[in-house]
């Protein structure tokens, strides 16, 4: 067999046709619906409490804050209400110890003390103000303008929690490095509002974010439409989507015991966050090679998010890397000048150093992936190099380069065309292709636009990821061509700036 079958064959592995794409919204279909009844399912589907998208006209000075792992961003957004906005941000590294701090309030009284450097330095006037009459406690002469002299902030918390409310959220677990256990169980939101008064800041925590809502939120502000954002999906180091689903439709919602009622149901709808990178954790419909087999059990948590396994930047080079060392196994060929089929051993091969990243876990980034199917230069050259630089493999031929671009192509293809089985149930879940306001073949009316915000390294920079998604969608029969025309896709950005400040402004119209 040529080098180039054995690439065929392994690339073959990861076809992932019409059939499975269909199969796939079927039951994508049925575990959004599982998740919007009961708890403990795939998808968790939680409500996120924050009943409406914006149109563009929203307006006015808010805050947000995020804390994500590594930093602390604060920031400022200035919703001019034509849908541009005006950001100003500081960032701070978190201090180690405060993440294994022996008490939450260490942390959270750190927190703090960013959001008062932050107004000092960019909204002194208004600080000032503040501290002044809090000191003097003398009133405000107007004691209708007290209100708006609150700063409304949108908490963005990358933490597992269980959102019992708006600007409600019991932290389940720390992850990511942190470890304060006498923070686990507590409202965070509560956490983060004390310590704000303990400074006495003229900050109200109005909402706790999850990215994935704050980008349908930016995404339904910067580009409105007639009729809102759908979809709010991010393809980054994970995945996972946030949607507009029928309150009605949220049955679990009335037998939370823990939640409190509080939140506007005039619009008949509320923001669902999917966290659809545990769709299908039982493998009904997954496709599953030797690969992701080997990824999964060799993983920190096998078994569990099962679809960001397959989809996400976290894992697309890791399944890569598995891939090609699948084909330096196959003694039939010869890959990077791997020809001796005497030895039983992958280093076979003085062309690949013996301490190659290509031999260890999590050696091969998904960056890759996108320089290796997006490489027309003469000769594979940059693929060649990158072999060299990255996996440190010298002189790998251009047969050799094809075979690595093969695979590559396949894992990514397989990534885009499972990512639109999120987009397409979602859209059939909505109902929005029912109905059609336009003339059907005319021009597309704005009305009829179905539009879906993402954000991500994956989907912003892998080649042709859009292209390869409108592929499957064009398989899933309830969308089809005409449907397929009708979804707008676009990069929604910064999400949790401009799309936190958004959730605090609709938060703070419900307290
Ligand atoms: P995050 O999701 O953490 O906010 P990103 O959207 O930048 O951040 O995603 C980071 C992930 O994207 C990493 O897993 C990285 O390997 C991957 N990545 C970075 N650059 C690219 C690229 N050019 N093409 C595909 N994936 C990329």
């Amino acid at each position: 067999m040529s080098l180039k079958e054995a690439a065929e064959r392994v690339a073959g592995e990861f076809e992932f046709d019409g059939e499975g794409v269909r199969k796939a919204v079927k039951e994508f279909l049925k575990e959004m619906d599982d998740g919007l009844q009961k708890d403990g399912t795939y998808m968790s589907q939680i409500p996120t409490y924050v009943t409406a998208v914006p149109n563009g006209t929203e307006k006015g000075l808010y805050m947000a804050v995020d804390l994500g792992g590594t930093n602390f961003r604060v920031c400022s957004i200035n919703l001019h209400g034509d849908t541009t906005f005006s950001l100003t941000q500081s960032k701070t590294k978190i201090p180690k110890e405060l993440m294994t701090a022996p008490t939450a309030q260490e942390l959270f009284a750190f927190l703090a003390k960013q959001i008062e450097g932050f107004l000092k330095e960019h909204h002194n006037e208004h600080y000032e103000g503040h501290i002044r009459r809090h000191k003097h406690k003398t009133p405000n002469a107007n004691p209708a303008t007290d209100e708006t002299e609150i700063f409304n902030l949108g908490f963005t918390f990358s933490f597992p929690v269980n959102q019992i409310g708006i600007n409600r959220g019991l932290l389940m677990r720390w992850t990511k490095g942190f470890d304060i256990a006498d923070a686990v169980g507590k409202d965070v939101c509560a956490l983060l509002q004390t310590e704000i008064d303990r400074l006495h800041l003229p900050v109200r925590v109005a909402a706790l974010v999850n990215d994935t809502v704050g980008t349908l939120m930016a995404r339904s502000y910067t580009s409105p439409g007639k009729t809102g954002t759908l979809l709010g999906a991010i393809f980054g180091t994970g995945t996972n989507g946030a949607y507009v689903e029928k309150l009605s439709n949220v049955t679990k919602l009335t037998s939370n015991k823990e939640a409190d009622g509080t939140y506007d149901n005039s619009t008949g709808e509320m923001i669902v966050n999917t966290e659809w990178g545990s769709f299908d954790n039982g493998l009904e419909v997954l496709p599953n090679t030797p690969y992701d087999v080997d990824l999964d059990k060799e993983s920190v948590n096998p078994g569990i998010q099962m679809f960001e396994k397959r989809v996400s930047g976290m894992f697309l080079g890791e399944i890569l890397r598995r891939a090609i060392v699948g084909l330096l196994k196959d003694k039939s060929v010869s890959l990077f000048g791997d020809s001796d089929s005497s030895v039983n051993d992958l280093h076979t091969t003085t062309n690949i150093a013996k301490d190659s990243a290509l031999f260890k876990q999590w050696g091969l980034d998904t960056s890759f992936l996108s320089l290796a199917s997006g490489d027309n230069s003469a000769g594979l050259k940059i693929i060649r190099q990158s072999l060299s630089k990255e996996l440190s493999i010298s002189s790998s031929s251009l047969e050799d380069a094809e075979a690595v671009k093969l695979i590559a192509a396949a894992v990514g293809r397989r990534a885009a065309r499972l990512a639109a089985v999120a987009i397409g149930a979602t859209v059939v879940q909505s109902g929005r292709l029912n109905s059609m306001e336009g003339k059907e073949g005319g021009e597309l009316d704005e009305r009829d636009v179905v539009d879906v915000g993402v954000d991500g390294s994956l989907v912003e920079f892998y080649p042709d990821f859009e292209a390869m998604m409108r592929g499957a969608l064009r398989e899933v029969p309830e969308i089809g061509e005409a449907g397929e025309k009708r979804i707008r896709i676009g990069i929604a950005k910064d999400g949790s700036g401009v799309g936190a400040a958004l959730i605090a402004l609709v938060a703070s119209k419900e307290l």
